[in-house]
């Protein structure tokens, strides 16, 4: 169980602040979860297997890593790299990058990963916006088909019904959550507003070095953090997973494990928020 008196207790002063600015507008952080071309070449074999894997008491609590964009090819990767390292992950997958990828589906179910939903085709939920630039009138209907045509995806490779999703570029809004509740999902966030959200974002994508996803999390490292990183991409993928043996060996110096389990309150409070 998560210790959150302790956690509460706990400076994490390193967070990136957003500025409240906008307070009716949706919800969307520029920087975050851009999707990169995966490129052929890629997932060259990054770094070797685990060598020291998740091995403590649990005492200083559980983190949930969380990785975007996949199923892709450089997901096997990630799953390896996790099975060394002895975590259980979640996976938010769009609909549209299954096909053809049902057997990595039903491994990371099979290993023991959870997976979510993160639309079929990764538009913006909020504005309609698809990543080639093209734009999708925004409906209740049109949001119900991103998110059930994934579910249906999902389901059909082997993993459970989702109870989790993760809105692209965390743009999100009411109306976008109610549609998503009413097909059981519940929101969790890539991003939070405040640093207490404990939400890591990697910005992964965003050409940063090892190094600095190292730097960037293993400050903010403690009960319930949830850190958000990319499988579906080419090298942002493998610069995370070259960043998770230092990650672990921190983990194992304060007592922390990995669950899967999504701890409530996920939401980065944002819809509290901006409504
Ligand atoms: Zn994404």
């Amino acid at each position: 169980m998560r210790n959150r008196a302790k956690a509460a207790v706990v400076a994490a002063s390193t967070v990136t602040v957003v500025a409240l600015a906008g307070a009716s507008q949706a919800v969307v952080q520029e920087h975050s979860d851009r999707m990169v071309p995966v490129t052929d070449g890629a997932g060259t074999g990054s770094g070797p297997a685990a060598e020291r894997p998740l091995s403590n008491d649990c005492s200083g609590g559980h983190v949930t890593f969380t990785f975007d964009d996949g199923p892709g090819r450089n997901t096997p990767e990630v799953l390896d790299a996790l099975d060394g390292l002895g975590i259980d992950a979640v996976f938010f997958w769009n609909g549209r990058a299954v096909e053809g990828r049902e057997s990595t589906v039903a491994r990371a179910v099979a290993e023991g990963h959870v997976i979510g939903n993160h639309s079929y085709s990764h538009p913006d939920l909020t504005t309609g916006v698809l990543p080639d630039g093209s734009e999708e009138t925004v409906t209740a209907a049109w949001l119900r088909g991103e998110l059930q045509r994934t579910d249906d995806a999902l389901v059909a490779a082997g993993a459970p019904d989702p109870a989790l999703y993760r809105p692209p570029y965390g743009a999100v809004d009411t109306r976008v959550d109610e549609v998503a509740q009413e097909l059981g999902l519940r929101l969790v966030m890539p991003w939070g507003l405040r640093a207490e959200d404990n939400i890591v974002d990697t910005r992964d994508t965003e050409g940063v070095t090892t190094q600095q996803i190292i730097d960037t999390t293993t400050p903010r490292l403690r009960d319930g953090t949830i850190i958000t990183m990319h499988d579906g991409q080419g090298q942002a993928t493998l610069n995370s997973i070259a960043a998770l043996q230092a990650i672990v060996d921190t983990m194992n110096e304060r007592e922390l494990c990995a669950t899967a389990d999504v701890r409530e309150n996920a939401t980065g409070r944002v819809l509290d928020t901006y409504g």
